[in-house]
């Protein structure tokens, strides 16, 4: 493995010390980060000799990448396939699960390289994915993930009742699937992709409280203690959700405890409906969640307390969810939406700060999925996910507070250069990994094709004017 010197320009560790180190330098080997500092250090010298390859970051700020901790791969050749302006229920009911219901492999492994180019471009370099149904091709997704570059949880999907919240029969049949199918292929790909390369993972996704039979959640939760896997699941995203719980009289947190569902590598994404009680319980367990605040906006479901769990101690790393719900994985643009949207919660510019935004975006994700120890800062003996952004651009000039300027200044396409693993995966804009052209020709030709098989076409064209 490569040995790599990036010189020159802000160093943002992210180490707890909310230090940003001007004209840094940071030196990679073995795929993991041996030294940085400031430039003038006397090792510096050595390191320029010894390097394999010299990287010059001057007009540049260097971080950790970012790690989005609620994606769907699969959504993002929904991206503008769904009207903008409908509930999360209707949403998913009549537009979401009707079209992912007629994907294929093809459509899963197409969806899944369009996502990943956008996350490497915008400076991702570790996701968490929400679940995976059969049909969308575990084996083809996971190949996409291995191959780009890209460090991936990938998750089985657990979805074996047809309701969702208090509703009944609203989850077409094709997305349903039988419990022991869905333990299987757990099992099996567990066995064929977990810790591939170092990076890979697998997970068990479960859908939501009301889609997954009491039966399938005891299960998960022995599964998961088998497997030391995680387990994810959406929670408490909409008002419904609460209802829910109510009619079972029970609260998110409750129905987690009851289940043994509760504890670290546990992430649940939106988190929204949440009382004191439930924040007390998710901090006293560590256990995580994903926040996902453009998404939480477009479909109207809330806010969620934020502030008030990092306060309380909760483990919260940052998600963009998916394609039609953002509609961008772009985790730089999603900081900002997260900073913004607590300060208008607490009608108080302090409600969030760029600090926090940008923790949540890197060493709180990594907290919130267990691999504090690996990866999330820029600290010596961690594995070097690195992002360089690019300060050469109109938006960000001039440069006096460069954290203000990530977090509400730039967007994901000023990353520059991402370095994962100690290995460079995207150079000067540019994914080394994935062919972006034939990416862009094969997720259009999709889209058509899972518009026409789920019935949507007319209702598109009638919908979005095109003629
Ligand atoms: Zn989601």
């Amino acid at each position: 493995m490569d040995s790599i010197l990036v010189k020159g320009g802000y160093v943002i560790p992210v180490d707890g010390k909310r230090r940003i180190i001007k004209d840094g330098y940071i030196y990679v080997s073995g795929g993991k980060i041996e030294a940085l500092g400031k430039i003038d250090d006397s090792k510096v010298k050595e390191f320029e000799h010894s390097a394999d390859e010299v990287i010059d970051a001057s007009d540049c700020v260097i971080t950790p990448g970012f790690i989005d901790t609620h994606v769907h791969l699969a959504q993002a050749l929904l991206r503008s396939a769904v009207p903008d302006d409908i509930p999360l229920i209707t949403w998913l009911r009549d537009w979401v699960w009707v079209m992912q219901g007629v994907y294929d492999h093809e459509d899963g492994r197409v969806s899944a390289s369009l996502c990943v180019l956008e996350m490497l471009r915008t400076g991702t370099t570790c996701f968490l994915e929400a679940g995976f149904h059969s049909r969308y091709g575990f084996d083809g997704i996971a190949e996409v993930v291995k191959q780009s570059g890209i460090r991936g949880i990938l998750s089985k999907k657990f979805m074996d009742l047809t309701g969702y919240a208090e509703e009944e029969q609203i989850i077409p049949q094709g997305m349903i699937e039988d419990g022991r199918a869905c333990v299987r292929e757990f099992k099996e790909m567990h066995r064929r992709w977990a810790g591939v390369e170092g990076r890979l993972d697998v997970w068990i996704g479960l859908r939501t409280p009301g889609a997954v039979s009491d039966e399938l959640f005891l299960e998960s939760a022995e599964l998961a203690q088998e497997y030391n896997s995680g387990i994810t699941m959406h929670l408490a995203e909409v008002k419904e959700d609460i209802e829910y719980f109510k009619s079972r009289g029970t609260t998110p947190s409750g129905f987690l405890e009851k289940r043994n569902l509760l504890g670290r590598k546990r992430v649940y994404a939106h988190c929204v409906w949440f009382n004191d009680e439930d924040i007390r319980i998710f901090a006293a367990t560590g256990t995580g969640v994903a926040h996902c605040p453009s998404s939480n906006m477009k479909l109207g479901s809330g806010i969620a307390p934020v502030k008030e769990m990092l306060r309380a101690g909760v483990l919260v790393g940052l998600g963009c969810d998916g394609g039609p719900s953002n509609d961008a994985y772009d985790m730089i643009r999603e900081m900002k939406t997260a900073a913004l949207l607590q300060k208008i919660r607490h009608n108080d510019p302090r409600g969030f700060t760029a600090w926090d935004a940008l923790e949540i975006a890197t060493i709180g994700g990594a907290r919130a999925l267990g691999l504090e120890n690996q990866i999330g800062s820029l600290e010596v003996g961690k594995k070097a996910d690195i992002i360089i952004i690019n300060f050469k651009t109109p938006s960000v000039k001039p440069v006096t507070n460069p954290l203000s300027l990530i977090i509400y200044s730039a967007t994901g396409l000023d990353i520059r250069d991402v370095i994962i693993d100690g290995r460079v995966i995207v150079r000067d804009k540019k994914v080394l990994t994935l062919d972006e052209d034939r990416i862009y020709k094969e997720a259009e030709e999709r889209k058509e094709r899972i518009l026409e098989k789920a019935g949507k076409t007319r209702e598109h064209e009638k919908l979005f004017n095109n003629i």
